[in-house]
């Protein structure tokens, strides 16, 4: 039998992990799992309780919150307990909080858990910031993905246009610079480059450029589609 191996894919906001990880790990028939979209789950149930949760109310959410994916006909939906978050995880109130939420080290100890459940038995592209130096540090791909943040925002951007929300440019770049920030300084498994990760900066690349590129590491050789 084929070997099922784990592609962590780690790399700041916006740099198009989620978008290259989901193809990938449909080419290679494969399970995409999308760590951010579980910390942005635990995040929008916080802000649900309150708009400034004690660490104590994190922590015992935390605890107490099934966090799952359920595939539907278009992908994946996100639910929190029995809610389907898909969309409300999304939004900027959630992206502007959830990296203050994630550097609780309840929060972590039990996400991390989940994943190393979910990514046992290998067969998964897995991408958040820690996937290759906390998660799965044995993983066998390690791909560390990367734009400029000016690259980023206009990516963000364009994005949240198409979506229908209102928003500017300069502050949603300033928003990205303090979300890497804060995922970079942070006391517990902050975002950093694997010392074996391949880097691979996607500022000039398509998505297709980026998903052949990581499609060659992992399939090897140059019979890249
Ligand atoms: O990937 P995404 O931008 O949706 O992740 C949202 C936030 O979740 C990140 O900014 C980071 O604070 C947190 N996160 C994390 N560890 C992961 C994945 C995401 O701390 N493995």
């Amino acid at each position: 039998m084929q070997e099922k191996f784990i592609v962590a894919i780690d790399g700041p906001a916006g740099a198009g992990k989620s978008t290259v990880a989901k193809i990938l790990a449909e080419k290679l028939s494969y399970i995409y799992i999308d760590t951010g979209a579980m910390y942005r789950a635990i995040a929008w149930k916080c802000l649900q309780v309150s708009e400034k949760p004690t660490q104590e109310t994190i922590e015992e959410l935390v605890q107490n919150t099934c966090v799952k994916f359920v595939p539907n006909k278009n992908g994946t939906s996100v639910y929190v307990d029995d809610i389907d978050v898909t969309e409300a995880i999304r939004t900027p109130e959630v992206s502007a909080n959830v990296s203050a939420i994630a550097q609780n080290e309840m929060v972590r100890k039990v996400l991390t858990a989940m994943q190393q459940e979910m990514g046992k038995s290998g067969g998964v592209v897995m991408d958040g910031r820690d996937i290759g130096t906390c998660v799965f540090p044995e993983a066998k791909y390690k791909i560390y993905l990367t734009a400029t943040v000016q690259e980023r925002a206009e990516r963000r951007y364009k994005e949240l246009i198409a979506k229908g929300y209102n928003c500017e440019l300069a502050k949603l770049q300033e928003e990205i610079a303090a979300r890497d920030h804060s995922d970079m300084t942070r006391a517990i498994s902050p975002l950093t480059k694997a010392l074996d990760a391949i880097e691979i900066d996607s500022s000039t690349l398509t998505i297709q450029e980026t998903v052949d590129l990581l499609y060659g590491i992992c399939v090897g050789g140059n019979d890249v589609v």
